[in-house]
């Protein structure tokens, strides 16, 4: 090409790399070209895939998104053509009863969608259960792994998303203001009863000390209170054992080091004296290796911790046993760009405090987050919720009669 067209001999090796590419990316037409029809793979023979349901379906779910969370698997599970038995959390039933009479006005046949109540034995009853094929389980990580187990070992198909302790990373070009309100909202929203809520946060650099100014005026500021009043911001933790166990963790991880600067135990919400509220506490210095660094609070508690770069954050993030959401706070698209590669959770936000994918995404998940490989929404469900089956055909041209 160089002597015939003229181009220099680092472009002539260019072009002939990119016409290897395309050899290399041909070589790959037999599954490019593979839909789920019919296909012509030799003479007179042709080799098919259909999806057929899995048959009965599971879903077990827990207290903290009641409607929510059924809808990451029923849909798909029903459209799919399987039938489904939901067991909400016995500590919220109400939610799904709600949504039972909706579906009910859909005057499906009977049987195809089912609800059951209870707890531990409900589950076990499931999970041995030998007509249920497929198990969607989502919870604390613990009974994700027990459900994951056992659904296993009786041959079952199952997806068991588990707990969580996310961290938010803060670099010193991010915009600090932007960031405290997103990060608070994160860490405070929902009681910091939510699977991806931000429940330590590291700063890098110079961000640490005006993040961690204004992060404490977003916890002491926010309006903690009765759910149904619509200037309340954030409402009671789930139940008073629970209240309980967080603020026990909170005196824990004093114990083990750490400084409550925002302190959010024994808050007393006037006209609610019994209710079961936690106000949105910040600590700080909580030794890395402490137990309560590596336990899933599930209330409105963050932990501020800092490091000098962002090697230092990733090491951090990745030191962590759970895998469901780490997000960036930077205005730099490289630094983005390392730390959407080099962080080992299923959901990476950037500049986005609750990273939670649109249904036509996976709900991801790593580690001790998440157990199975197939997660719940888009097509991810689809092959879930349906068996592959491989048809291969023979019919030889000679067979054709005519009549
Ligand atoms: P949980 O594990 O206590 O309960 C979840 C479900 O499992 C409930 O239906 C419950 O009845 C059942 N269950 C509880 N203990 C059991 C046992 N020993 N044997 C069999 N079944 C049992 O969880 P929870 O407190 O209801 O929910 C909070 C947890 O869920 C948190 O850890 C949170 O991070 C996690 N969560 C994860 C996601 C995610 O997508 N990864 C989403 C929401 C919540």
């Amino acid at each position: 090409m160089t002597l015939e067209q003229g181009k220099p001999l680092a472009e002539s090796r260019g072009e002939l790399r990119r016409a290897i590419e395309n050899v290399e990316v041909a070589c790959g037409t037999p599954v490019l070209i593979q839909g789920y029809n019919s296909e012509d793979i030799a003479a007179g023979i042709d080799e098919i895939m259909i999806r057929q349901p899995v048959g009965v379906c599971a879903i077990i779910a827990p207290f903290n998104f009641p409607a929510m969370i059924p809808f990451w698997f029923l849909p798909y599970a029903l459209a799919c053509g399987n039938t489904i038995v939901i067991k909400p959390s016995e500590r919220v039933p109400l939610a799904m009863q709600q949504v039972f009479a909706l579906i009910e006005k859909l005057k499906l046949p009977s049987g195809v969608v089912n609800l059951v109540n209870g707890g531990r034995d409900v589950v076990n009853a499931l999970l041995d259960h030998p007509t249920i094929r497929a198990i969607s389980f989502v919870g604390s990580s613990a009974t994700a792994n027990y459900v994951y187990g056992r659904a296993a070992a009786a041959g079952k198909r199952a997806q068991c998303a588990g707990g969580a302790k996310n961290p938010v990373v803060v670099l010193p070009d991010a915009d600090l203001a932007a960031t405290s309100e997103i990060v608070a909202d994160s860490a405070f929203g929902c009681a910091g009863q939510r699977c991806l809520a931000a429940s330590w946060a590291i700063t890098v650099g110079e961000a640490g000390r005006p993040f961690s100014d204004a992060i404490r005026e977003k916890a002491a500021s926010r309006v903690t209170g009765n759910g149904l009043d619509e200037t309340v911001q954030m409402g009671p933790v789930i139940t008073g054992e629970s209240r309980s166990r967080i603020e026990g963790l909170i005196a824990k991880a004093i114990s083990e080091g750490a400084r409550a600067v925002v302190d959010g135990r024994n808050a007393k919400i006037s006209g609610f004296e019994k209710g079961s509220f936690v106000r949105p506490t910040v600590i700080e210095g909580l030794p890395a290796a402490s137990e309560v660094a590596h336990t899933e609070i599930f209330g409105p508690v963050l932990s501020v911790h800092h490091v000098e770069n962002i090697d230092d954050a990733i090491a951090l993030v990745n030191a962590g046993e759970y895998g469901n959401m780490a997000s960036l706070f930077t205005t730099s698209g490289a630094h983005a760009r390392k730390f959407r590669y080099e962080v080992e959770v299923g959901n990476v936000g950037i500049n986005v405090g609750v990273a939670a994918p649109m249904a036509f995404f996976p709900f991801s998940g790593a580690r001790k987050s998440f157990f199975g490989d197939l997660h719940g929404q888009g097509r991810d469900a689809i092959e879930f919720f349906t068996q592959e089956k491989v048809v291969v055909e023979r019919w030889p041209k000679q067979w054709t009669r005519k009549f």
